[in-house]
This record gives C-alpha cells, structure tokens and sequence, in this order.
C-alpha cells in the first residue's frame, strides 16, 4: 500500500498481550504506518513486543500497579481479562496524560486504538476526552457466539444444552453448543459481565475486525447492525503491508531449509499456537499419528506445550526412531513463511484465529483440532462453512489423525479440500486489492481517523 502524504497524527495502540492479539494489532499499525500516520505502542511488561523489529514504531511500556504481573496462569480467561484490565487501568491513564501533554504543543490530539479485551482502555480515554477505536482480532462469528450467550441462558438452552451437545445453536447455525467458546469458564456471573462489558463500546468511535468479508460477510453485517458505530473488516492484514515478525520466541528459521528439500505439497505442518497446552498423552496420540502417517511433517512443539514437563523431552526414543529425518520440530516456526511455501499441503491446526486466516491467505487446507476459545468455533466454519479442512470429532487420537492426514494429503477427496482452498485465496486477495472490501475499509477508516 503506497504512503498517502505526511498525515503525522499520532495513533497508540494497546493490544491485549498474547500472541495472538498482539500481532493483528502490530499489523493493523503496519498498515496505519503506510498510511502516514505515526504509530506508538503502550504495551505491558508482561508478553513485551520485541521493539527491535519495528524501528519506526514508538513503545511505551505499561507498568502493572501490583507486583505481580497479570500473567495468563489462571485457568479461567474471563477472571485473567479481568485482572489484566484493572492492574494497568492507572498506568494507562497515567501515559495516556502525557501523552496529552507532549502532543497538544505540535500536532492534536492523538486516537487511541485498543484490543476490544482490554476494555477498560475506553473509560480512560473518554476521560481525557481521546478519540478511541475498538480492534477485534477474533472471527466475526465467534464475537457473536460470545454475544448470544446472554439470551441463550435466558431462553433456557444454557446450562441444559451441555458442552458436548451436539444439538444446533437457534440463531447460530451452522455451530452446535459443543462448538460455544464459554464453556471452558467457571464463573457464569463473571461470563455475563464480560460480555456486557465486551458490548458496551462505551464512546469508542469506531471498530475494526480482523477479518474478510468474503470469508464472513453474514456475521460482518450482524455485528454492524449490532454496533451503530461505523464497522471496518480488515484483512488478511499480513498482506496489506510489509510487517516485521512480532513473535514473543524465537523464530527458528533452520524449518525453512528443511522445507526447501521437501517435495510440493507433500509436508503437514503442526502447530497448536501459543497458548494451548497439551497432556503427555495428547502428545504421544500426536507423535504416533505423525509418525504412523508416513508424509513428511514440520511440528511445532514449544518447550511449555505439555504441562509439568519439556516437550521435546516427553517424545520416545522408539518415535524419534521411526520418524528420523521425515520429521522436523521446532520451539517457534516462521508460520507465515511456512505456510507460504510450496512443500506444505496441508496445516493441523488449532484453529486459532490468526493461523486460520494466514492458512486461508495461502490456500492451505487444514486439519482442525480446536482446544480452547473461540477455536472451536473456528473449527466449524472452517471444516462446514469454507469447507477447507477435516475436522478431528474425537479429539486427539492416533488412529483418527493418520487417517485425517491421509485424507487430506494423499487421497482424492485432498485434492477437492485443496481446490476450495486454493479459490478463498483468491478471493481473500481481491479483497485488497484496489476497490476490494478491504481495501475500501481501509480507505474509509483512514478518513474516520482523520476526522475525529
Ligand atoms: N505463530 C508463529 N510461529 C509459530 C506458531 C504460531 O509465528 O510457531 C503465530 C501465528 O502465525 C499466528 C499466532 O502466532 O499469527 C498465533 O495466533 P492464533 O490466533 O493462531 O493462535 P493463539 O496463539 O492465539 O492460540
């Protein structure tokens, strides 16, 4: 995307500090960036950028008001949001003042753009009277799966309708109650506050979704019809400007000369992204699946995959054995450059958000076994929706994943998931290119920002 004059007003990013959130949100500040505006990073020490990668970005940090840092370690993610947004509410109302200060002597105001989870962001920049813009970097659909939850507890389907239910969700067809994202919380009251809090967007002015709209077009006008602020669906972001790795690991780029020696298509990649976590069982079902499959595969196992113990470590000696050089794993993997190369045919996935999105933008068909949040959801539109990936029904099983993999990389019907594949790819990129939905969104939320 070409540089549109000087325009210098100043945008602070707050993304929420995972991997997940936290790339969309330097994406979306690449892009800005190469649309002239000067961009500023307030991050919290805990899961902090690697600045060295985005020289022309400014990086505040946000100081935590308790000693202990807001870590991910409680295992239920709505008290975790929680804590996170209350720990560093005075360190944001603190940096956004100076901010304030500095800025009103040269160019305005600035806008504040914030991850749609850290929400108490919007209090403390109406406060001071900020212009603010929400960013949701999950799916479309998964943010209305979220939003239903209230009126399916009040019609009733919730408790009853448990977490293996198969039956069809009212309203949310095609995903069944199995495939709700807030099952895996405790705290029913906490989970009707979060989603009251999430659908209040208070004076925000604006949102964006990490998303096409030719992926999502149905759920995209639902949620503009749900929000009376102007809607933007931007993506797939990683392609709409030149962006720098935003990893919190190290990338181990030694998986790429390995590919190089691969034939076409022939190689599964795995990864599970970087919050799941596996139990040593899972990981042998895994192993034995990859190596009884017989195709070659890249594995991304980081050290902290599997509770209590070092991951590489819990793998046999039989099935080190047995997979010997067909096999490659790495702690962290280059994802995009993986899935852009033309050795990789297939992605067993997790389903999170962003590998959906970057798997589709490459025409990569996937095997889906979503483990927590909004996967699952993912999951189901990927493999009944797109119909670009095999869904794995009974969790992680050996037998089951072999012959997914079969299925997917060397049977005929593979070729079929390929095509469907191959075909959103190029839809995804229409949609940036000039007078695309994306390219468009851009556009006008270019102007939003410019004239508030
Ligand atoms: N990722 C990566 N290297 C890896 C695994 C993942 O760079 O080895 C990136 C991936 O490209 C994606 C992000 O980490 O952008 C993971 O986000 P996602 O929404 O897919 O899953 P989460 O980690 O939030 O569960």
């Amino acid at each position: 995307m070409e540089k549109q004059g000087l325009r210098c007003r100043r945008l602070v990013l707050v993304p929420c500090p995972l991997q997940g959130h936290i790339n969309p949100m330097l994406q979306l500040g690449s892009i800005l960036h190469s649309k002239g505006f000067s961009i500023t990073v307030a991050h919290t020490q805990f899961n902090s950028p690697n600045t060295c990668n985005h020289p022309d970005f400014v990086f505040l940090p946000l100081l935590s008001d308790d000693s202990s840092s807001a870590r991910n370690d409680s295992d239920d993610f709505v008290v975790f949001l929680s804590s996170l947004n209350l720990k560093y509410k005075a360190s944001l109302q603190e940096l956004f003042t100076r901010i304030v200060e500095e800025q009103e002597r040269h160019e305005g105001l600035p806008c504040i753009i914030y991850d749609a989870l850290m929400y108490s962001v919007e209090e403390v920049a109406h406060s001071l009277k900020l212009p603010s813009i929400i960013l949701g970097t999950s799916s479309a659909i998964s943010w209305l799966a979220y939003f239903a939850y209230p009126r399916l507890r009040e019609e009733g389907y919730i408790p009853s309708q448990g977490s293996k239910s198969m039956g069809l969700v009212p309203g949310l067809h095609p995903l069944r109650f199995k495939d709700l994202p807030l099952y895996d919380c405790k705290n029913e009251d906490r989970i009707l506050e979060l989603t009251a809090t999430l659908r209040n967007i208070g004076t925000s002015s604006a949102i964006v979704w990490n998303s096409i709209d030719c992926l999502e077009q149905s759920s995209l006008s639902q949620l503009q019809q749900q929000f009376r602020v102007p809607n933007f669906s931007i993506g797939p972001m990683q392609k709409m400007a030149p962006t720098s790795s935003s990893s919190l690991w190290e990338e181990d780029h030694s998986c790429i000369t390995w590919l190089d020696k691969q034939t076409e298509n022939s190689v599964i990649y795995v990864s599970f992204g970087s919050l799941a976590t596996l139990d040593e069982k899972e990981l042998a079902e895994i192993a034995w699946g990859l190596a009884n499959c017989k195709q070659p595969f890249l594995w991304v196992l980081r050290s902290d995959s599997v509770h209590g113990s070092n991951s590489a470590d819990s793998l046999s000696d039989d099935f080190k054995e047995t997979v010997g050089e067909r096999g490659c794993i790495v702690n962290w993997a280059c994802q995009e450059q993986v899935l852009a190369h033309r050795a990789v045919g297939g992605f067993f996935t997790h389903c999170g958000w962003n590998s959906t999105i970057e798997s589709i933008s490459e025409g990569v068909p996937m095997i889906c076994s979503p483990i927590l949040h909004d996967q699952r959801v993912n999951s189901r539109y990927i493999s009944h929706v797109w119909r670009v990936g095999i869904e794995l029904e009974n969790g992680l099983e050996r037998e089951e994943i072999e012959k997914a993999i079969k299925r997917l990389m060397v049977e005929k019907e593979g070729e079929e998931f390929r095509q469907r594949a191959a075909n959103l790819k190029l839809k995804a990129e229409l949609c940036i290119q000039k007078d695309g939905s994306s390219y468009n969104s851009l556009n006008k939320l270019v102007e939003l920002i410019m004239s508030v």
